[in-house]
């Protein structure tokens, strides 16, 4: 009886001992795994490429550890211009804390700063997001276009000819090929014959004293008033061949073509109608720093009836009007 309580009592003490080295193990199992994600170098690391010059982050909100939501953006591909910035939209449904990463495949193309995405040249480039510290990334297709040259106006160039917002351009900056010849443009000429009826009804006498001019006709008239007056003073009110409004067709000198037609009411009904027909003053007064010539009340040109009322509206010279400038360049 006595063997047998040892031999209990021992038993006892064995399973005991196996239980609290259970225990124990298991505490230690447990802490070690609750504490494992405190510190995980790679987390807190600024992940860098070389190939991207600008890799920005910012800070996003998340909630717990598991990303099963997706991260994407709002648009698949967009398209921008040169010079033109988009703002990305991201939307982070993985509830993931981390940073944006953000990475051009192409920084020539398109840039990435903090999600706003600016077009650099012409070209396709993706644009990728990625949360720092996880696989969850986001990718967008960017398509970049050519800008226009001043940014607000469409500039067309077409066989040697420039066209602005649509409006054929011929001053001391933009030129025309000595082969263009369209002669005297027929729409120009019926808007023409409707402003005189109704000039004509109300008793003043309008008509066209100089219309078409070709590049040859110019370089005579040019080169002989160059003869008169020397090059300086022929520039400020003929045109060197090429530069004439004359050549596109569109532009008609009215009645006497001097500075005494802006003394007659004839003059004074054309400055405040001539729109109305599509035709604007194309050398208005005190605005020769744009134009390049001085005022010339006689000189119209034609545009169209709603660029025209544009133009009259607004006060400007064409040239402001278009931003652009008339200047030789020598
Ligand atoms: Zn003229």
């Amino acid at each position: 009886m006595k063997i047998y309580r040892r031999r209990q009592a021992a038993l006892l003490i064995c399973i005991g001992t196996v239980l609290v080295i259970l225990i124990i193990l298991l505490i230690i199992i447990f802490v070690s795994k609750d504490s494992e994600p405190i510190k995980d170098p790679d987390s807190l690391s600024i992940v860098q490429s070389d190939e991207v010059s600008k890799t920005e982050e910012i800070p996003v909100g998340g909630g717990e550890s598991e990303l099963q939501g997706s991260l994407y953006f709002t648009e698949k591909e967009i398209t921008i211009k040169v010079g033109e910035s988009y703002t990305a939209e991201v939307v982070n449904e993985t509830g993931a804390e981390g940073d944006y990463i953000w990475e051009s495949s192409n920084n020539s193309v398109a840039t990435a700063d903090r999600g706003i995405i600016t077009g650099q040249s012409e070209g396709s480039c993706d644009i990728t997001v990625t949360i720092s510290g996880t696989d969850k990334s986001a990718k967008l297709r960017v398509y970049v276009e050519s800008g226009e040259s001043d940014g607000e106006h469409e500039v067309v160039e077409e066989d040697g000819l420039t066209y602005i917002d649509g409006i054929l351009i011929a001053n001391k900056t933009y030129s025309l090929p000595a082969d263009y010849d369209p002669g005297a443009s027929e729409e120009a000429l019926a808007a023409f014959d409707e402003m005189a009826a109704d000039a004509a009804a109300e008793g003043l006498n309008i008509y066209i004293s100089s219309g078409y001019r070709s590049y040859y006709d110019q370089e005579r008239i040019y080169n002989n008033y160059v003869a008169e007056d020397g090059q300086e003073l022929a520039d400020t009110y003929s045109s060197r061949p090429g530069h004439s409004d004359h050549q596109t067709g569109l532009a008609f000198d009215l009645n006497s073509i001097d500075d005494s037609f802006g003394y007659t009411p004839e003059s004074d009904w054309v400055a405040v109608n001539a729109h109305r027909y599509g035709f604007i003053i194309r050398f208005p007064e005190g605005k020769e720093e744009y134009t390049g010539y001085q005022y010339e009340p006689w000189h119209i040109r034609y545009i169209g009836i709603d660029k025209a009322t544009e133009v009259y509206e607004s006060g400007l010279s064409l040239e402001e009007f278009l931003g652009i400038d008339s200047e030789y360049k020598d």
